[in-house]
């Protein structure tokens, strides 16, 4: 495990303390026999775990930690379609046939977690109140003009929003200039989201193990063989779904992409007129700024805000002043509140910015490096997974299945994004 992860949830986090509760599972310690084994209680396990078990198929999850011990339950809660890349660069890497079933994969992504969100009850404060991408200067317009027809190109029912729109959507004198809404998109608690997937996973049949991280996985007779600290499970296939938050050495997941950090900071519960005339409508929203900030505010009326940079030792106290000072510039009426909550999370950054789909055996996927867009892509790419094994039949697989990559570098990168964030704070703050 990187040495900087937090252990737990509960670093401060606003998420670890409003959430609903998880299952109260034990740690696994008998030998078990299933058709599929997934491995990662995060959205894409959760997700995968579900679909399968839906169909009928046998399923045991087994987590490491907790339920959204990784970047399940420590993100923002922004439900946003496709990906940080636009549909014309996709197609520039994938090239057209792959981007187009890709790209349409993705499209519909929040449509798929509101959907389940209704169909199984889920206790997630999901609000499909709409996102914005908004611009923090002017001249950030023309990218945003050209994402937005791309979009549109694709069928997405996004919508150029002008200053007017974009200053009473954000309630922010310096959100002035326009943006791209995204109607369908919205909002969820992250952690309750990952928590009542779990909960609906155990209600369709999927057995599922917290405290019980895979230390082994290896082939016997045509089956994998995944071995914890105090049980088996044996399994035709398996879904390695650890992404960012790859532990243990049994496999070389966490060598596909770059550790990033995000950190969020959130207030208290706002008093109700200040509430009202930040982001009344609740949307979600992130700028086009070179230190990209989202913003939002949760069932109780808090704002959470987050930027990229981990909260490690001697960087936590000038990132929340950094924050602050953001903050107090994009909503003025802030000035003097206090920060409640502060905690940061990994993702896992891929060179390309496009996600991985890896076959590392036969019968072995390992998807990862959502590049900080995970809760669509990780719901879609779960049930994808699961339509994929459970019908036997990969033609209608959306996204390209390759061997395992490894980035170069990565440590040396990470700390390069890490210091440079550090950097333009340290700029920002002096300008
Ligand atoms: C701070 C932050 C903010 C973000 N904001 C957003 C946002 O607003 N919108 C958005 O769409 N996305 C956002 N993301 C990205 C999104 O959270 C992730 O892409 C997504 O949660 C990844 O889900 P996952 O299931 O693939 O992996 P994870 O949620 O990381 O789950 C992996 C799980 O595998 C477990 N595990 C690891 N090793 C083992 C092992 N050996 N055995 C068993 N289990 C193991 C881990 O404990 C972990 O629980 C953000 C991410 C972060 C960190």
């Amino acid at each position: 495990m990187t040495e900087y992860l937090p252990q737990d949830n509960n670093e401060n986090s606003l998420w670890g303390e409003t959430a609903v509760a998880g299952p109260e599972s034990e740690a696994l310690s008998e030998s078990l026999q299933a058709d599929v084994l997934v491995v990662g209680g995060g959205y894409t396990g959760l997700s995968a775990a579900l679909h399968l078990a839906v169909k009928g198929v046998s399923v045991v999850l087994l987590e490491a930690r907790s339920i959204g011990f990784g970047g399940s339950g420590r993100n923002a809660g922004l439900v946003n379609a496709g990906i940080w890349k636009t549909p014309n660069d996709v197609q520039k890497l994938l090239g057209p046939d792959n981007a187009e079933r890709f790209n349409l994969a993705l499209r519909d992504s929040p449509a798929l977690v509101f959907d389940l969100v209704e169909r199984f009850k889920l206790q997630c404060q999901a609000e499909r109140c709409g996102t914005v991408h908004v611009a923090h200067k002017a001249g950030a317009m023309a990218y945003l003009e050209d994402r937005c027809q791309q979009l549109q190109n694709l069928g997405a029912a996004v919508q150029l929003i002008d200053g007017d729109q974009a200053h009473a959507i954000s309630g922010s004198p310096l959100y002035r200039h326009g943006g791209i809404l995204d109607p369908g998109a919205g909002t969820i608690h992250p952690l309750s989201y990952a928590r009542s997937l779990a909960n609906a996973a155990i209600g369709e049949g999927v057995r599922l193990f917290q405290q019980s991280g895979i230390e082994s996985l290896t082939r016997h007779n045509d089956r994998w063989l995944a071995k914890t600290g105090n049980g088996e499970v044996s399994a035709e296939q398996v879904i390695v779904a650890i992404n960012a938050y790859a532990d243990g050495e049994s496999t070389r997941v966490r060598e596909s992409t770059l550790p990033v950090f995000i950190f969020h900071c959130a207030t208290p519960p706002l008093p109700a007129e200040i509430a009202a005339s930040i982001i009344p409508q609740r949307h979600g929203l992130w700028d086009t700024d070179s230190l990209l900030t989202s913003s939002r505010i949760d069932a109780e009326g808090r704002l959470v805000m987050s930027s990229p940079g981990r909260l490690h030792g001697f960087q936590r106290r000038p990132r929340e002043n950094w924050m602050m000072r953001k903050r107090d510039r994009l909503y003025p009426q802030l000035k003097g509140t206090p920060w409640a909550y502060q905690w940061s999370g990994q993702i896992g950054v891929t060179s390309t910015k496009i996600l991985r789909v890896q076959l590392l055996a036969p019968g072995l996927f390992a998807p990862a490096g959502y590049n900080g867009r995970g809760i669509g892509v990780g719901t879609v790419m779960g049930k994808q997974l699961a339509d994929t094994i459970a019908s036997g039949n990969r033609d209608d697989f959306p996204f390209p299945i390759e061997a395992l990559h490894r980035e170069k570098w990565s440590k040396l990168r990470a700390a390069y994004y890490d210091y440079g964030t550090l950097a333009l704070e340290f700029i920002g703050s002096r300008g």
